[in-house]
């Protein structure tokens, strides 16, 4: 028999508001343990919350940006467990009525296909603290309140993912979304976005849901795959062993590539969920949501499709691009000042310049290299001065150190290209002299072992003229050197 796996996300993405979501307390990570606390986030008797109005537009932000409808009224609520990190005993969080609902995103797989994932619903709540267990002979555990009072949004997806890969593209795409539109850093190390997996398999093509686990506080994406690749087969193994699959709470441990039984699952009615009674309300009035829909950028997809139309680049580069807020931009403005063809520009950032850039730990945001620098550079190129060679291989990363014109790095280096037919003949005599082989396969060869000759002859002229020899006029002159010696 063979099985499917029937998957649901539940991510939990950070804000990145100044200040913590119920009180003013400092939104950061990073922090001197305990130090960005105060009673509303410690949880004291008598301290009450005060909703934080930026939290609520990022979330709001962050829903349109999922295609999802917002909610004109929506209510918090509190929901009950114990933990040593919660010192209230009770998470302020949305539950029957959440702020926005139904939305959706498409991924893009491997093979090119493309898949639309619904999202059931999005709510707003607080993270809790942190328990840290002390390392080595320490056997004392430690709590840190600092991420207390972190607003959060919960994007729950219906569970339309099929496979591992989809999950991993999936998360990939909400985290890519929400950096684009400035709401959350992506961080995915420091935990700014985690990730539970509701998993369970039936036989394929039937209707009915099998038994879930949930696999809980998955921080990477590669793991987020791993995990779900490991517990999907450890359902089948149950299953075909006569098993039956239990519901239950599940933690993936990373090094062993496995998941191990956490807790068995705790049902809804176990947290005791009730509204909130030092919250009014949330209302987001027609007025306020058209203010937020206001600031929402021109999304990642759209501004593919648009590279794709406007400057003919191939889906895949167009989607590299748009990887990043800052790289798209940087792109778009380098080939809206180059008057040649934008493939070129985005070949050479592509290749070239995000490499260059990384050799010296910067990124497109931090870099020295203006765009229309690239285009300086380009342009270079197509009048014959430079050969791309020398461009991508000498220029671009003294630009990246030094940050100066292309112009004036050609000169002080030298770098002009060599068109000089005599200059070059001489320099070829004596690459001929060095290679007596290829000089006798050409003269002895067939019509294709003389190409070959020419053509790893141009690649010593190459190496002897560090790149700057122009390759056209090499192609002409090299076969006539050759009839003459
Ligand atoms: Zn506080």
């Amino acid at each position: 028999m063979e099985f499917e796996a029937v998957i649901g996300l539940e991510v939990h993405a950070q804000l990145l508001t100044k200040t913590k979501i119920f009180c003013s307390c400092k939104n950061e990570f990073g922090a001197p343990p305990n130090t960005n606390v105060c009673p509303v986030c410690l949880g004291m008797p008598g301290s009450l919350p005060v909703l934080n109005k930026k939290a609520v537009e990022y979330a709001v932000k962050a829903a349109l940006a999922l295609n999802c409808k917002i909610n004109t009224y929506s209510l918090f609520a509190r929901k009950h467990y114990f933990y040593p990190d919660l010192p209230k005993a009770y998470q302020i969080t949305q539950y029957e009525l959440p702020f926005a609902e139904n939305g959706w995103v498409e991924i893009e797989k491997s093979d090119g296909t493309r898949k639309r994932i619904r999202i059931r619903r999005i709510h707003m709540e607080e993270d809790a603290g942190k328990t840290i267990h002390g390392e080595g002979l320490d056997p004392n555990s430690y709590v840190d309140l600092n991420r207390a009072g972190t607003p959060l949004i919960e994007i729950v997806s219906e569970p339309d993912i099929s496979t591992p890969e989809e999950a991993r593209l999936y998360m990939q795409k909400l985290r890519d979304i929400l950096v684009w539109i400035g709401v959350n850093d992506g961080n995915l190390e420091e935990g700014s976005l985690r990730c539970d997996a509701n998993v369970s398999i039936r036989p394929k093509g039937s209707k009915e849901l099998g038994t879930r686990t949930e696999i809980k506080n998955v921080n990477s994406f590669r793991f987020i795959q791993k995990a779900l690749e490991y517990e999907i087969k450890r359902q089948i193994e149950v299953v075909k062993g006569g098993g039956k699959v239990v519901q239950e709470t599940r933690l993936f441990d990373s090094g062993k590539g496995i998941t191990k039984t956490m807790r068995t699952k705790e049902e809804a009615e176990d947290y005791r969920y009730f509204p909130e009674p030092d919250l009014p309300p949330l209302i987001i009035d027609k007025e306020w949501l058209d203010s937020i829909k206001e600031t929402l950028p021109e999304l990642p997809d759209q501004v593919k499709e648009r590279f794709v139309s406007d400057f003919s680049l191939t889906p895949y580069d167009a989607s590299i691009l748009v990887r990043d807020r800052d790289l798209a931009e940087f792109f778009e403005k380098a080939a809206s000042s180059y008057e040649g063809e934008a493939k070129k520009v985005a070949n050479l950032i592509i290749s070239d310049l995000l490499g260059a850039l990384n050799e010296e730990k910067l990124t497109i945001s931090s870099s020295p290299v203006k765009p229309e620098q690239v285009s300086k550079l380009l342009t270079l190129v197509d009048k014959g001065v430079i050969s791309l060679r020398v461009a991508k291989e000498e220029v671009i990363p003294e630009m990246v150190k030094s940050g100066k014109e292309p112009e004036a790095i050609v000169k002080e280096k030298g770098l002009v290209q060599i068109s000089d037919e005599e200059a070059l003949k001489e320099v070829i005599r004596k690459v001929l002299s060095q290679n007596e082989k290829a000089v006798k396969q050409y003269k002895e060869g067939n019509e294709k072992q003389k190409q070959k000759a020419v053509k790893y002859l141009i690649g010593q002229v190459m190496k002897e003229t560090r790149g700057k020899a122009n390759p056209k006029l090499l192609n002409e002159l090299i076969p006539k050197v050759l009839e003459e010696v």
